[in-house]
């Protein structure tokens, strides 16, 4: 069984590469997608954001993990054309679930054959966001461990660049 993973990933968090290698082991192949979310405005270009989670699954243990991105029409025709039959979804607190239920019972109306998996983030991901990771980032504060070890870096640099 082939699933996706969509988010705005702007820019990935250690909560999202937590909930991509879960769900990696419980599917054959998990294609993280890069989707454009209208109502939020990017830090990050698609395409450096594309380039940020291909650094994070670049592992060994990543294999079965592949990166793309989604900017028009439904996520359920993306979903169908990729072969998959399942949207995995990660669920942070209460303040998830009512948008998450919302988009999982519209995508659910609109194309039954495709079920959506929550997966309840690890305890130390709870307050994670990477609206968080932003605005630290911005201020100069430490980023470690917020976001994967590989695009520490990367998501530093562009903050630097963004303030001078
Ligand atoms: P979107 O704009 O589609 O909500 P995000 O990049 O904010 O995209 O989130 C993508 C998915 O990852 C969502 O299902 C979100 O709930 C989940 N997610 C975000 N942060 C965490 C976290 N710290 N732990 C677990 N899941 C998370």
């Amino acid at each position: 069984m082939i699933a996706v993973y969509p988010g705005s990933f702007d820019p990935i968090t250690s909560g999202h590469l937590d909930i991509i290698v879960r769900a990696s082991k419980l599917y054959e192949s998990l294609i993280v997608v890069v989707a454009q979310n209208g109502s939020k405005v990017p830090a990050f270009s698609v395409e450096e954001r594309v380039m940020l989670l291909e650094k994070t699954v670049a592992s060994e243990e990543l294999k079965n993990v592949k990166v793309a991105c989604f900017s028009s029409g439904l996520l359920v025709d993306y979903t169908d054309n990729l072969g998959a039959g399942v949207i995995v979804r990660g669920l942070r607190a209460v303040s998830d679930f009512e948008y998450e239920f919302q988009r999982a019972l519209t995508n659910r109306h609109l194309r039954p054959s495709i079920e959506t998996v929550f997966l309840m983030t690890s305890a130390e991901h709870l307050f994670l966001s990477s609206s968080i990771v932003k605005e630290l980032a911005r201020l100069q504060g430490r980023i470690d461990g917020l976001v994967p070890a590989a695009i520490t870096d990367d998501v530093r640099a562009k903050f630097l660049v963004q303030s001078e």
